[in-house]
């Protein structure tokens, strides 16, 4: 899953971004209003958390724009403790949540997921393939009904081939969603990943695998598929 966060405090950005880390997304951050809109154009988010008090304008004015533009991504709104008219506003203008600063973890934790819970079908809870199960809230991994750990990259980059079952997907594609738009290109980290989640699948005895498709990426295919 992937966030954007448009935060021009530092220490608050900070704090957000290791929150939403934790919860296995990989986080863009944008510190102006300008550099939110263009991130926002340009990717996919599974949640944009905005803050509306930004260096060059107000956040209010990058939800409008993006929502006449038909982002449908869900929204949260950090709001400071005297702007309450704005967040009606915010609300109005298509925000689905907001929370007041000071943000308290948890709340924005829970916050967050219930977005992405109500966020319609590319984000239901838990994704199933075969009998591996992915819940993408609590974020764990059943085979065969017993739990899998993966670690904190190996779970996002399984969730995305789970969520594009049918689709090839490159390695860079895999590099910016699970790691961050600014990772090098030229990194073996996606096959190190990939070699790992396949061990730990089939130990487990997972009856899907992931397949390379060579010169273009990987697939996710039924265990018993002759190997590409
Ligand atoms: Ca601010």
């Amino acid at each position: 899953m992937r966030a954007l966060l448009v935060e021009d405090d530092p220490s608050s950005a900070l704090l957000s971004t290791k929150v939403l880390e934790s919860d296995g997304f990989a986080v863009d951050v944008a510190t102006t209003a300008q550099e939110g809109l263009t991130c926002a154009r340009v990717n996919e988010y599974d949640v944009i958390v905005l803050d509306l008090g930004l260096p060059d304008g107000n956040g209010l004015s990058v939800l409008q724009a993006l929502r006449r533009e038909g982002k449908k991504a869900p929204i949260m709104i950090l709001t400071g403790a005297l702007e309450k008219a704005t967040t009606v506003l915010a609300l109005d203008a298509g925000a689905d949540d907001y929370l007041t600063k000071p943000i308290l973890i948890d709340e924005f934790r829970a916050r967050v997921r219930a977005l992405i819970r109500r966020g319609g079908a590319q984000r239901s809870e838990q994704v199933v393939c075969g009998n591996v199960v992915l819940n993408r809230l609590t974020r764990q991994l059943f085979i065969q009904g017993v739990e899998v750990s993966l670690t904190a990259k190996e779970l996002p980059l399984l969730e995305h081939l789970m969520l594009h079952r049918d689709e090839v997907i490159t390695r860079s594609e895999l590099l910016e969603r699970v790691w961050d738009m600014h990772f090098d290109p030229g990194s073996n980290v996606v096959d190190v990943n990939v070699a790992r989640i396949r061990r730990k699948l089939s130990d487990a005895g997972a009856d899907i695998r992931i397949g390379a498709r060579r010169g273009m990426g990987f697939i996710l295919c039924p265990a018993d598929a002759p190997l590409a």
